[in-house]
């Protein structure tokens, strides 16, 4: 199985460790002739997916969705924007004390595809600096990074390069699914699709009603512990 996938980037910089990489090739591949950055996929021995959130935090519905995961036993990442953070602060400290991986979603969400190298630069760092401002230790993991919509461009590819960024993508969705689909349908079609090693995405902030994706989470929660994954944040997959 892992021999038909392609290693896709396992370069992002010294700092980051020997983590293996993997993606889905042919879908990674096809926006264009530069090669987007980042994995949509983590190599792992454990029965495990990398379960994210973006957008957070966001007094709607984060709090939601921390019960929820409890309830459950699982743990996330979340990709927060720091304009957030710094106006939600308390929602921040208790994703970290639940056991939740915090990561940066930028500064505001702005598309990196539009900015200059000084532009992206000032989103990354202003994001990475809303989240270390709180000191939440080693909750906090300012270097990996979601692009907002996954748009990167040449001068943010640049700068991510550069910086020592490492890159979370995904390979599913929660949200996409729930554009056309029930709650419950869009759950179980996205845990049945579910392999061990996938960062999967959903929001918990950003949209006007994340009420579906609510909806939804008990019941991809439970398909995901149904087939033998167990859920954790990027950094507990990577951790092994
Ligand atoms: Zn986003």
């Amino acid at each position: 199985m892992e021999t038909r996938r392609t290693v896709l980037a396992a370069t992002l910089g010294a700092a980051m460790g020997t983590v293996a990489v993997l993606g889905n090739g042919s879908k990674a591949l096809a926006g264009g002739s530069t090669r987007a950055l980042g994995y949509r996929r983590l190599a792992t021995v454990r029965p495990a997916v990398a379960l994210t959130f973006d957008d957070g935090p966001d007094p709607r519905f984060t709090s939601a969705v921390l019960d929820l995961l409890a309830a459950h036993g699982a743990r996330a990442t979340f990709f927060v924007v720091g304009v957030g953070v710094t106006a939600h602060p308390e929602l921040v400290r208790r994703t970290v004390a639940e056991g939740h991986e915090v990561a940066n979603h930028t500064l505001g969400h702005e598309r990196l595809d539009h900015l200059d190298g000084p532009g992206v630069r000032a989103q990354l760092e202003g994001g990475a600096g809303a989240i270390s401002a709180l000191g939440l230790g080693s909750g906090a993991r300012p270097r990996l990074v979601r692009v907002p919509y996954g748009f990167e461009g040449a001068a943010s590819r640049a700068e991510l390069q550069a910086g020592g960024w490492e890159v979370a993508r995904w390979r599913g969705c929660l949200e996409r699914h729930l554009r056309h689909e029930d709650p419950q349908i869009a759950a179980s079609r996205l845990a049945g699709r579910a392999r061990p090693g996938d960062v999967l995405l959903a929001h918990d902030g950003g949209g006007p009603d994340r009420g579906p994706t609510l909806a939804a989470l008990p019941a991809l929660l439970g398909g995901l512990t149904a087939r033998g994954l167990v859920v954790t944040s990027i950094g507990g997959l990577q951790a092994g």
